[in-house]
């Protein structure tokens, strides 16, 4: 990784695959949408494996076991073993584990996968504030969770009881639109009690020291849809990150990004692992990257050139984040990216 502060997607040489030991994949929105799988993901992941890439898969979702979530993907057609799936759920335990007397009560609210967690690690699940708990953990619990759970939450908060979560996204994305996440639940809680929990999933240390520590990846890529916590969780552990744009993040979205939220790596979809990647180089004309030259001008972007959107889209970012400097680009992006089809 590159000293300082990120001002261009960097080049490589080599397939991503091959410069990088392990792939630390998100799955929504990079592997999966909706339960089916994204466009290219089966095949560039089986490629990518056959060249000898470590595949984990790592996941702020606490309600699914490790188990359901390889048994998913397999069914998907990428073959995965539940010792390749982390999850917050794993990471949150942990950190409880580490500051709580062994073979401790734990007050749940939330799912399977988390009551799993917690056993892993020799902590006894329970369901009561009364049940002698020494600490109280909240994960995503689906749907079923009822309101009196976040009140069990609450009335064990209150006596000070440390307060742990596992991940805090406010929103979760479902078949039938957006729908309120473990940190929209973390919030009623808050609100009840005043308190502060401790967080685990990304973009927090937590979780990516899990997923170091259950792959022993050496060099690893963390490759993500989401810009506030796949690549910040990266930033965080200071390893590369690819971004790919089968998810959430827009180009828009990417051209304004602050330093803590600029990836590595830029590139479609899956694919991309499997190639080397573009050079952005910086001339008296601007940032050229393949056909393209990008600008930044008094108040928007500019883009000359023609040839692959990516190149264009990486050349954007490499003009908009050095206007940008540590902070974030205010210039218009919008014509130019109009151009590429983005
Ligand atoms: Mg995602």
């Amino acid at each position: 990784m590159s000293q300082g502060v990120t001002t261009r997607p960097e080049g490589s040489g080599q397939p991503l695959s091959e410069a990088y030991d392990t792939a630390l994949l998100d799955l929504d929105g990079v592997v999966y949408a909706g339960g089916s799988a994204i466009v290219h993901a089966v095949d560039s992941l089986a490629e990518a494996r056959a060249g000898g890439m470590h595949l984990a898969y790592v996941t702020n979702n606490a309600l699914r076991t490790p188990d359901a979530v390889a048994e998913h993907l397999t069914e998907l057609g990428i073959p995965t073993g539940a010792d390749d799936v982390i999850t917050s759920a794993q990471a949150v335990a942990r950190l409880i584990s580490e500051q709580v007397p062994a073979g401790s009560r734990v007050l749940v609210i939330g799912g399977e996968g988390l009551r799993v967690a917690l056993r892993e690690r020799g902590l006894t699940p329970v369901e009561s504030a009364d049940d002698d708990p020494a600490a109280v953990v909240q994960g995503y619990g689906g749907p079923e969770l009822t309101w009196g759970r976040f009140a069990e939450a609450s009335y064990a908060v209150a006596r000070g009881l440390p307060w742990f979560a596992s991940n805090t996204d406010l929103t979760i994305p479902s078949g039938r639109g957006i729908a309120p996440g473990n940190g929209a639940a973390v919030e009623v809680v808050r609100i009840a009690t005043g308190a502060e929990p401790q967080v685990a999933g990304k973009p927090l240390p937590p979780m990516h020291r899990e997923t170091i520590l259950r792959t022993g990846a050496k060099r690893p890529l963390v490759v993500g849809d989401r810009l506030d916590t796949d690549i910040e969780g990266a930033f965080n552990g200071e390893v590369d990150s690819l971004l790919v744009l089968t998810g959430v993040t827009d180009g828009r979205q990417l051209l304004a990004a602050p330093p803590q939220h600029r990836p590595t790596y830029v590139d479609a979809d899956l694919r991309g692992l499997l190639t080397g990647q573009p050079e952005v180089t910086e001339d008296g004309a601007g940032f050229r990257c393949g056909g393209w030259t990008a600008t930044a001008g008094a108040d928007q972007l500019e883009l000359a050139g023609e040839g692959d959107a990516l190149d264009g889209l990486r050349a954007l970012c490499a003009a908009a984040w050095t206007a940008a400097g540590d902070g974030s680009c205010e210039l218009d992006g919008g014509k130019a990216l109009a151009r590429l089809g983005l």
